[in-house]
């Protein structure tokens, strides 16, 4: 699965979200047998109404939604990458996401001590991100050095490898972070091996105040310019409202939305926003048993798709009968598509769509 670090400086929000997230009614939806939920590690459900829509055109009896990890990255401070605080494990914890959910303080409350003593997202952006360059031009150099010998004896790997570290180092040098170099495409494995901390997208979550999340405020107007030019993404939010959202029954929970002025909670908007950053798509298997959603990356060919499910699926891939989401719901389900002519027999160099209906044919 694909996973999602929540970072932020101490006192922004982070917990507050991350309980919103794991206790949402969404969360425990479908009980998934690899739903473990340790402390600071929760299997969110996608949210998705496509997959309800289908469910229904199908009457499948079950509805599982894809899901995805969130951690809840706690303990960086200004000097993390010096070994101050948690510093350490909060770098290695870093590595092993896929991107990064940076909550960002854009609410006044003298209650709530704010480590530097005033309210200002971007320059919290900007502190956590310079530790997290730090602590990338220390590892790059510390690499560098592993590396040499290795480049001195021609290993292609290792030649590979430095010159991808040097590249970086030199953005790094500059102020710039990691993901700011261009990889090419037959560099893109090597790179993302490396597992730089600024290599790795961020998508910003500006925590406003409880009857702000429609609206936003000037401090997530700044970080929403500040994101925009470097290219990231942001999310407003109410990390309050989202917990008190996440106790709700889904009646009460849509009635309160509408008294707020919301069309949806704000943590599917954070879901979705990280479903887009890491370049997710959705296919469906859909029947009377279950209608389920599977995640895979934007460009994934058939037989790849097919081994999300299991691994004999991609292997012994055959063909996959393939019904556009539209068609199928406009349509009215399997055989009303079929009848149509609107299943398609799709083979290995078939590119899934976001959306697809897909049913595989495999050897065994
Ligand atoms: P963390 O240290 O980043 O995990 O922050 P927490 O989630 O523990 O939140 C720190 C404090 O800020 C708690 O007392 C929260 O209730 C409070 N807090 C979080 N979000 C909001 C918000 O949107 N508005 C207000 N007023 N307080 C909030």
């Amino acid at each position: 699965g694909f996973k999602m670090g929540i970072v932020g400086l101490p006192n922004v929000g982070k917990s507050t979200l991350f309980n919103a997230l794991t206790r949402t009614a969404a969360a425990q939806a479908a009980n998934f047998p690899f739903c473990t939920i340790e402390p600071n590690v929760g299997d969110v459900a996608v949210p998705d109404k496509r997959l309800d829509k289908l469910a229904g055109i199908a009457k499948s009896k079950q509805i599982i939604p894809t899901r995805m990890t969130f951690v809840d990255i706690a303990g960086l401070v200004k000097g993390a990458s010096k070994g101050e605080g948690l510093g350490n494990q909060f770098l290695a914890n870093i590595r092993e996401v896929d991107a990064i959910a940076h909550v960002l303080r854009c609410f006044e409350d003298g209650d709530v001590t704010h480590v530097e003593g005033r309210v200002d997202p971007v320059a919290d952006a900007d502190t956590i991100e310079t530790e997290l360059m730090i602590a990338d031009i220390e590892s790059i150099e510390k690499r560098l050095q592993g590396l040499v010998r290795k480049v001195r004896g021609g290993d292609k790997d290792a030649v590979q490898q430095e010159r991808l570290l040097k590249a970086a180092l030199a953005a790094l040098e500059e102020g710039k972070p990691a993901r700011t170099v261009e990889v090419d495409a037959e560099d893109a494995k090597a790179w993302k091996m490396l597992q730089l901390l600024t290599a790795k997208p961020v998508l910003y979550v500006c925590n406003v105040a409880e009857d702000q999340s429609a609206t936003g405020n000037d401090h997530s107007k700044a970080v929403a310019e500040m994101a925009s030019a470097q290219g990231n993404a942001h999310v407003i939010i109410s990390a309050r409202i989202e917990e008190e959202i996440a106790q709700l029954d889904a009646e009460e929970a849509e009635m309160f939305l509408s008294e707020m002025g919301l069309e949806e909670p704000g943590l599917d908007r954070l879901i979705r926003a990280g479903y887009d950053l890491l370049h997710l798509e959705t296919y469906f298997t859909v029947g009377p048993k279950e209608a389920r959603a599977w995640t895979i990356r934007s460009g994934t060919l058939a037989p790849q798709a097919a081994g999300v499910i299991h691994g004999d699926f991609e292997r012994g891939f055959i063909r996959a009968e393939t019904i556009a989401y539209d068609d199928f719901v406009t349509l009215g389900g399997e055989q009303a598509a079929k009848d149509a002519g609107k299943m398609r027999a799709e083979g290995k160099a078939y590119t899934v769509k976001d959306g697809d209906v897909l049913h595989f044919l495999f050897n065994t």
